[in-house]
């Protein structure tokens, strides 16, 4: 059927619709439906544990209870910027013992594991490092659930801010029972009454009012109050989770961060989930595989196994993951590649469906003041996930209005490369480098197919930029 047949179809069924636009899911089987068709809509993940059932792995197999232990909570910290988190994650891990035991150098690898006195038993905490609720959401988005509580910190002499709302609507929307660590207590003007009273309007009710949440004072600076706010961490844990996992199988989690290194090339931290990771496994990770050849933790120890909620980090990947994909191990290299391969071409496959003719950003301003395009289409790339992360969330935060949509259709770790730029080709987007350059070969390319490629190294000016040439091109509202 040619589109202009679909648009009378659609318009018949009381739907406005024009060639280019995108539709809805329910549109879409409404549309079907009249031209005779079902349609079925897969989603990614769907589409994924297909994939992986052709390799006889299945994601949903019943577990044993028998072969359950305990794991570690996992936990991120979360709330309003300047209330105390990155001091909080540091005091939790210079207070952590094992770590100053080890006499290693800690390093930021994304996650590390403390160990607390809980009832006279050793219990572990593993903690994700990158403060904010943008890493949380990036993953949720990708269907990884890495999470069991949140800390949220409020800053006693701040109170509840616009981002306490946001970080714990994140956390409420996904179901993660929160902690209130109200931080600062030891600051003139502190008052933590009032930050238990502001947060029960949002569900968060103090245990001293009645309700269920812990609400703890604390002093990061001080280093005062850490030990409690664990206890209460691992209370809400056993409150309302069961927090179990076979360590008996071969692994399954999560990629947390990922990195390319100039001397030992591709460096994931992954959190395990389930399963033991050993030394040595073939792991597929998105569409990285390759065997472990090294496992470290985070004080920088090599490991030979990794249990149920360890985050470690790994060498031997293919490519730098994203984060948020999940890792398993498989049988065999083989398979690994064979998914990891499979994988891409999907993508691949998606990125080309979506394709035509390339732009340049001022292009795009002035197509966009003659009403001809209505996308700014762009593929992000930087040194670390977690900057591509952050502009990512940054950039899709920007207000544009109704008339154009910002879509990222791209993103990875790493140089520009000749791929990113046959992508921008087909795609008519613009790539934008975050602390990286291009490959000489990209570069040539990118110059004989006029891809718009703009280098960052402060993450706000790119958000300026592209904010502006959104804007730029809205027309004036009289
Ligand atoms: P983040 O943006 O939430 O990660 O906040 P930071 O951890 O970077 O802290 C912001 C500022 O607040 C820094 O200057 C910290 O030194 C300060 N700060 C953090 N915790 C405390 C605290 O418990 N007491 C006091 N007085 N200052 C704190």
């Amino acid at each position: 059927t040619d589109p202009t047949n679909l648009v009378t179809i659609l318009f018949h069924l009381g739907e406005m619709a024009t060639i280019t636009q995108s539709l809805d899911e329910d549109t879409f089987r409404v549309l079907g439906e009249e031209l005779g068709y079902r349609i079925e809509i897969v989603s990614p993940e769907d589409e994924d544990r297909e994939l992986l059932e052709t390799f006889d792995i299945d994601l949903d197999e019943e577990e044993d209870e028998e072969n359950m232990s305990p794991r570690p909570p996992v936990v991120t910290v979360m709330g309003h910027v300047d209330h105390g988190k990155t001091k909080l994650l540091d005091a939790i891990r210079s207070s952590n013992v094992a770590a100053r035991e080890s006499g290693g150098i800690t390093q930021h690898i994304g996650a590390y594991q403390t160990k607390v006195e809980h009832e006279g038993e050793e219990r572990a905490i593993t903690f994700l490092d990158t403060p904010g609720h943008e890493a949380f959401t990036a993953m949720r988005a990708r269907g990884a659930k890495s999470t069991d509580v949140a800390i949220l910190v409020v800053a006693a002499d701040d109170g509840v801010m616009p981002q306490t709302i946001e970080a714990l609507n994140h956390a409420q929307a996904a179901d993660v029972p929160i902690v209130v660590a109200v931080n600062k207590v030891d600051k003139e003007g502190a008052n933590p009454q009032k930050v238990m009273q502001q947060l029960t309007e949002y569900n968060l009710v103090a245990e001293e009012y009645g309700g269920e949440t812990m609400f703890v004072p604390i002093s990061a600076l001080k280093r005062e109050g850490i030990d409690q706010l664990l206890e209460a961490v691992l209370l809400t844990a056993d409150a309302a989770l069961v927090l179990q996992a076979n360590p008996d199988k071969d692994a399954r989690g999560i990629a947390i961060e990922a990195k390319l290194d100039k001397g030992r090339g591709a460096v994931a931290t992954v959190l395990v989930e389930s399963g033991t990771l050993r030394q040595g496994d073939a792991i597929v990770c998105g569409t990285a595989h390759g065997r472990v050849r090294a496992m470290f933790d985070e004080n920088g120890e090599q490991l030979s196994e990794a249990g149920p909620s360890r985050p470690v980090q790994v060498l031997g990947l293919s490519s730098v993951p994203r984060a948020g994909d999940s890792f398993l191990v498989t049988s065999d290299d083989r398979t690994a590649r064979q998914i990891a391969e499979k994988r891409d071409a999907v993508e691949r496959a998606a990125q080309q469906a979506r394709g035509r003719k390339r732009i340049s950003l001022e292009d795009f301003t002035k197509a966009l003041e003659e009403g001809k395009v209505d996308m700014l289409n762009l593929i992000l790339k930087g040194d670390v996930s977690g900057a591509v992360e952050a502009l990512e969330d940054s950039l899709l935060k920007i207000d544009v209005g109704d008339e154009v949509d910002l879509r990222i259709i791209h993103r990875g770790v790493g140089a520009i490369t000749e791929n990113d730029i046959n992508l921008a080709t087909v795609d008519s987007a613009i790539v934008i480098g975050f602390n990286v350059r291009p490959e000489a070969k990209a570069r040539d390319l990118a110059a004989d197919e006029g891809v718009d490629v703009r280098y960052y190294s402060v993450i706000y000016d790119a958000i300026e930029d592209i904010e502006s040439s959104l804007k730029g091109m809205l027309k004036p509202e009289f």
